[in-house]
Protein backbone atom coordinates (compact mmCIF):
# COMPACT_ATOMS: atom_id res chain seq x y z
CA UNK A 1 0.00 0.00 0.00
CA UNK A 2 1.23 3.37 -0.80
CA UNK A 3 1.96 5.81 1.84
CA UNK A 4 -0.80 8.57 2.10
CA UNK A 5 -0.38 11.59 0.24
CA UNK A 6 1.21 14.40 1.82
CA UNK A 7 1.37 17.95 0.18
CA UNK A 8 2.42 19.57 2.90
CA UNK A 9 5.23 22.11 1.82
CA UNK A 10 3.98 21.95 -1.82
CA UNK A 11 3.89 25.59 -3.88
CA UNK A 12 0.88 25.57 -6.53
CA UNK A 13 1.26 29.08 -8.23
CA UNK A 14 0.10 31.40 -4.91
CA UNK A 15 -0.67 28.57 -2.73
CA UNK A 16 1.58 26.93 -0.13
CA UNK A 17 0.14 23.45 1.41
CA UNK A 18 0.43 24.43 5.27
CA UNK A 19 -1.48 21.05 6.79
CA UNK A 20 -3.70 18.54 6.17
CA UNK A 21 -7.71 19.84 6.84
CA UNK A 22 -10.34 17.58 7.95
CA UNK A 23 -12.16 15.84 5.09
CA UNK A 24 -15.00 17.84 3.20
CA UNK A 25 -18.42 16.69 2.71
CA UNK A 26 -20.12 17.05 -0.63
CA UNK A 27 -23.49 18.65 -0.89
CA UNK A 28 -25.31 15.56 -0.93
CA UNK A 29 -22.99 14.43 2.15
CA UNK A 30 -22.72 11.35 0.46
CA UNK A 31 -18.99 11.56 -0.57
CA UNK A 32 -16.34 13.29 0.94
CA UNK A 33 -12.99 14.87 -0.63
CA UNK A 34 -9.76 15.12 0.72
CA UNK A 35 -8.81 18.59 1.65
CA UNK A 36 -5.98 20.64 2.72
CA UNK A 37 -5.13 24.15 4.59
CA UNK A 38 -3.32 26.33 2.39
CA UNK A 39 -1.96 29.48 2.54
CA UNK A 40 -1.83 32.11 -0.43
CA UNK A 41 0.99 34.84 -1.00
CA UNK A 42 -1.88 37.64 -0.03
CA UNK A 43 -1.63 36.34 3.18
CA UNK A 44 -5.26 34.47 3.51
CA UNK A 45 -5.33 30.80 4.76
CA UNK A 46 -8.34 28.44 2.95
CA UNK A 47 -9.12 25.03 3.02
CA UNK A 48 -9.56 23.14 -0.75
CA UNK A 49 -10.39 19.98 -1.58
CA UNK A 50 -7.45 18.03 -3.05
CA UNK A 51 -8.66 17.75 -6.17
CA UNK A 52 -8.27 21.32 -7.16
CA UNK A 53 -4.59 21.30 -6.43
CA UNK A 54 -2.55 20.89 -9.50
CA UNK A 55 -0.48 18.16 -8.19
CA UNK A 56 -0.60 15.13 -10.56
CA UNK A 57 -1.44 14.87 -14.05
CA UNK A 58 -4.94 13.79 -13.78
CA UNK A 59 -5.70 16.92 -11.30
CA UNK A 60 -4.12 19.41 -13.96
CA UNK A 61 -6.31 18.26 -16.62
CA UNK A 62 -9.24 19.63 -14.53
CA UNK A 63 -11.13 22.67 -16.06
CA UNK A 64 -11.24 23.71 -11.89
CA UNK A 65 -7.99 23.92 -10.74
CA UNK A 66 -6.92 26.66 -8.61
CA UNK A 67 -3.42 28.68 -8.02
CA UNK A 68 -4.77 31.43 -5.83
CA UNK A 69 -6.96 31.57 -2.64
CA UNK A 70 -10.64 32.66 -3.66
CA UNK A 71 -10.53 36.33 -2.49
CA UNK A 72 -7.26 37.00 -5.51
CA UNK A 73 -9.04 34.99 -7.79
CA UNK A 74 -12.48 37.81 -7.24
CA UNK A 75 -9.74 39.92 -8.15
CA UNK A 76 -10.43 41.75 -11.70
CA UNK A 77 -9.62 44.01 -14.00
CA UNK A 78 -12.54 46.62 -15.41
CA UNK A 79 -11.92 46.21 -18.83
CA UNK A 80 -13.28 49.79 -19.58
CA UNK A 81 -11.65 52.06 -16.54
CA UNK A 82 -8.94 49.96 -15.74
CA UNK A 83 -9.90 49.95 -11.85
CA UNK A 84 -9.55 46.71 -9.53
CA UNK A 85 -12.77 44.95 -8.26
CA UNK A 86 -13.97 41.66 -6.35
CA UNK A 87 -16.46 39.37 -8.31
CA UNK A 88 -16.34 35.56 -7.49
CA UNK A 89 -18.29 35.17 -11.01
CA UNK A 90 -16.42 36.36 -14.46
CA UNK A 91 -17.44 40.02 -14.89
CA UNK A 92 -15.49 41.76 -17.45
CA UNK A 93 -16.75 45.34 -16.36
CA UNK A 94 -16.61 46.98 -12.73
CA UNK A 95 -20.06 48.84 -12.86
CA UNK A 96 -23.08 49.10 -14.19
CA UNK A 97 -21.91 52.55 -15.75
CA UNK A 98 -18.95 50.74 -17.62
CA UNK A 99 -20.68 47.92 -18.35
CA UNK A 100 -23.48 50.41 -20.45
CA UNK A 101 -20.27 52.08 -21.93
CA UNK A 102 -18.90 48.31 -23.04
CA UNK A 103 -21.68 47.58 -24.37
CA UNK A 104 -22.26 50.96 -26.80
CA UNK A 105 -18.22 50.57 -27.60
CA UNK A 106 -19.60 46.69 -28.77
CA UNK A 107 -22.76 48.13 -30.39
CA UNK A 108 -20.55 51.10 -32.07
CA UNK A 109 -17.43 48.12 -33.41
CA UNK A 110 -20.68 45.98 -34.61
CA UNK A 111 -21.67 48.72 -36.54
CA UNK A 112 -18.80 49.74 -38.39
CA UNK A 113 -17.49 46.03 -38.70
CA UNK A 114 -21.03 45.94 -40.85
CA UNK A 115 -20.60 49.00 -42.44
CA UNK A 116 -17.09 48.49 -44.02
CA UNK A 117 -18.24 45.18 -45.55
CA UNK A 118 -21.35 46.93 -47.11
CA UNK A 119 -22.33 50.48 -46.69
CA UNK A 120 -25.59 49.74 -47.61
CA UNK A 121 -26.28 47.19 -44.40
CA UNK A 122 -28.19 49.57 -42.81
CA UNK A 123 -30.19 50.80 -45.63
CA UNK A 124 -30.86 47.60 -46.89
CA UNK A 125 -32.15 46.14 -43.45
CA UNK A 126 -34.47 49.63 -43.62
CA UNK A 127 -35.86 49.11 -47.13
CA UNK A 128 -36.89 45.63 -46.43
CA UNK A 129 -38.68 46.24 -43.74
CA UNK A 130 -40.55 49.26 -45.09
CA UNK A 131 -41.47 46.73 -48.31
CA UNK A 132 -42.62 44.09 -45.73
CA UNK A 133 -44.58 47.28 -43.61
CA UNK A 134 -46.44 48.08 -46.77
CA UNK A 135 -47.33 45.00 -47.83
CA UNK A 136 -48.40 43.53 -44.17
CA UNK A 137 -50.33 45.87 -42.21
CA UNK A 138 -50.28 43.56 -38.99
CA UNK A 139 -46.83 43.96 -39.26
CA UNK A 140 -46.62 47.32 -39.73
CA UNK A 141 -48.87 48.12 -36.85
CA UNK A 142 -46.56 45.81 -34.75
CA UNK A 143 -43.50 47.89 -36.55
CA UNK A 144 -44.95 51.42 -35.45
CA UNK A 145 -45.56 50.30 -31.58
CA UNK A 146 -42.08 49.10 -31.58
CA UNK A 147 -40.45 52.14 -32.94
CA UNK A 148 -42.69 54.88 -31.10
CA UNK A 149 -41.80 52.18 -27.25
CA UNK A 150 -37.79 52.62 -28.51
CA UNK A 151 -38.49 56.01 -29.24
CA UNK A 152 -39.35 56.94 -25.46
CA UNK A 153 -36.94 55.03 -24.21
CA UNK A 154 -34.29 56.55 -26.60
CA UNK A 155 -35.87 60.26 -25.21
CA UNK A 156 -35.99 58.87 -21.54
CA UNK A 157 -32.52 57.61 -21.72
CA UNK A 158 -31.15 61.50 -23.16
CA UNK A 159 -32.87 62.81 -20.51
CA UNK A 160 -31.39 61.13 -17.86
CA UNK A 161 -27.84 62.29 -19.26
CA UNK A 162 -27.41 66.35 -19.31
CA UNK A 163 -24.44 66.39 -21.57
CA UNK A 164 -25.05 63.66 -23.97
CA UNK A 165 -28.61 65.41 -24.67
CA UNK A 166 -26.58 68.79 -25.52
CA UNK A 167 -24.45 66.97 -27.54
CA UNK A 168 -27.24 64.83 -29.39
CA UNK A 169 -28.94 68.52 -29.94
CA UNK A 170 -25.45 69.91 -30.87
CA UNK A 171 -25.33 67.54 -33.09
CA UNK A 172 -28.94 67.74 -34.80
CA UNK A 173 -28.51 71.78 -34.85
CA UNK A 174 -25.11 71.04 -36.90
CA UNK A 175 -26.81 68.17 -39.31
CA UNK A 176 -29.91 70.79 -39.86
CA UNK A 177 -27.29 74.11 -40.48
CA UNK A 178 -25.42 71.77 -43.01
CA UNK A 179 -28.31 70.44 -45.16
CA UNK A 180 -30.04 73.33 -47.27
CA UNK A 181 -33.58 71.22 -47.50
CA UNK A 182 -33.64 70.33 -43.85
CA UNK A 183 -36.08 73.35 -43.16
CA UNK A 184 -38.38 71.99 -46.15
CA UNK A 185 -37.90 68.24 -45.66
CA UNK A 186 -39.38 68.86 -42.39
CA UNK A 187 -42.31 71.08 -43.34
CA UNK A 188 -43.25 68.11 -45.91
CA UNK A 189 -42.93 65.24 -43.38
CA UNK A 190 -44.89 67.57 -41.11
CA UNK A 191 -47.33 67.80 -43.44
CA UNK A 192 -47.64 64.71 -44.26
CA UNK A 193 -48.21 64.05 -40.83
CA UNK A 194 -50.94 66.40 -40.88
CA UNK A 195 -52.66 65.01 -43.77
CA UNK A 196 -52.79 61.28 -42.54
CA UNK A 197 -54.78 62.41 -38.96
CA UNK A 198 -57.98 61.95 -38.24
CA UNK A 199 -60.18 65.49 -37.02
CA UNK A 200 -59.51 64.35 -33.66
CA UNK A 201 -55.90 63.51 -33.90
CA UNK A 202 -54.93 66.68 -35.47
CA UNK A 203 -57.43 69.03 -32.69
CA UNK A 204 -54.99 66.78 -30.38
CA UNK A 205 -51.92 67.48 -32.30
CA UNK A 206 -52.52 71.33 -32.39
CA UNK A 207 -53.38 71.35 -29.11
CA UNK A 208 -49.35 70.38 -27.83
CA UNK A 209 -47.88 72.12 -30.24
CA UNK A 210 -49.37 75.15 -29.45
CA UNK A 211 -48.73 74.49 -25.96
CA UNK A 212 -45.37 73.47 -26.69
CA UNK A 213 -44.88 77.37 -28.57
CA UNK A 214 -46.32 78.82 -25.93
CA UNK A 215 -43.58 77.64 -23.55
CA UNK A 216 -40.84 77.85 -25.85
CA UNK A 217 -42.22 81.70 -26.68
CA UNK A 218 -42.31 82.13 -22.91
CA UNK A 219 -38.79 80.77 -22.13
CA UNK A 220 -37.22 83.13 -25.26
CA UNK A 221 -39.18 86.15 -23.40
CA UNK A 222 -37.63 85.54 -20.40
CA UNK A 223 -34.76 87.95 -20.91
CA UNK A 224 -34.53 91.56 -22.53
CA UNK A 225 -32.41 90.22 -25.48
CA UNK A 226 -35.13 87.44 -26.04
CA UNK A 227 -38.27 89.71 -26.12
CA UNK A 228 -36.38 91.62 -28.72
CA UNK A 229 -35.76 88.42 -30.84
CA UNK A 230 -39.12 87.15 -30.20
CA UNK A 231 -40.28 90.60 -31.41
CA UNK A 232 -38.15 90.32 -34.72
CA UNK A 233 -39.12 86.84 -34.99
CA UNK A 234 -42.83 87.77 -35.06
CA UNK A 235 -42.67 90.72 -37.14
CA UNK A 236 -40.91 88.73 -40.05
CA UNK A 237 -43.29 85.92 -39.24
CA UNK A 238 -46.30 88.24 -39.85
CA UNK A 239 -44.71 89.61 -42.90
CA UNK A 240 -44.07 86.39 -44.77
CA UNK A 241 -47.65 85.41 -43.85
CA UNK A 242 -49.07 88.71 -45.20
CA UNK A 243 -46.64 87.79 -48.50
CA UNK A 244 -48.11 84.64 -48.75
CA UNK A 245 -51.87 85.87 -48.25
CA UNK A 246 -50.91 87.68 -51.12
CA UNK A 247 -49.96 85.05 -53.73
CA UNK A 248 -52.74 83.28 -52.79
CA UNK A 249 -55.29 86.33 -53.35
CA UNK A 250 -52.97 86.44 -56.65
CA UNK A 251 -53.60 82.66 -58.02
CA UNK A 252 -56.96 83.19 -56.97
CA UNK A 253 -57.00 85.97 -59.01
CA UNK A 254 -55.09 84.50 -61.60
CA UNK A 255 -57.51 81.77 -62.06
CA UNK A 256 -60.38 83.43 -62.21
CA UNK A 257 -59.94 85.41 -64.79
CA UNK A 258 -58.36 82.42 -67.07
CA UNK A 259 -61.51 80.49 -65.94
CA UNK A 260 -63.85 83.62 -66.93
CA UNK A 261 -61.85 83.53 -70.55
ZN1 LIG B 1 -4.79 35.34 -2.02
ZN1 LIG C 1 -14.89 50.17 -14.68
Amino acid sequence: MPPPLDLRGRRFGKLLVVDKAPDVLSASGKTSYRAWLVQCDCGRQEVVMAQRLPHCASNRARKDVIEACSHCRAQRTCEVCGRWFESALFRATCSDACALLQKRANNMAYHHRKVAVDPEHYKRIHAERAARAAADTEFALRLRAQQSEQGKRKRERLKADPHRYARTLERARERYAADPFAQAKKRAARDARMAAMTPEQYAAWSERARESWRRSANKVRSTPEGRQRYRDYMREYMRQQALRGLVAAGDELIKRSLNDE
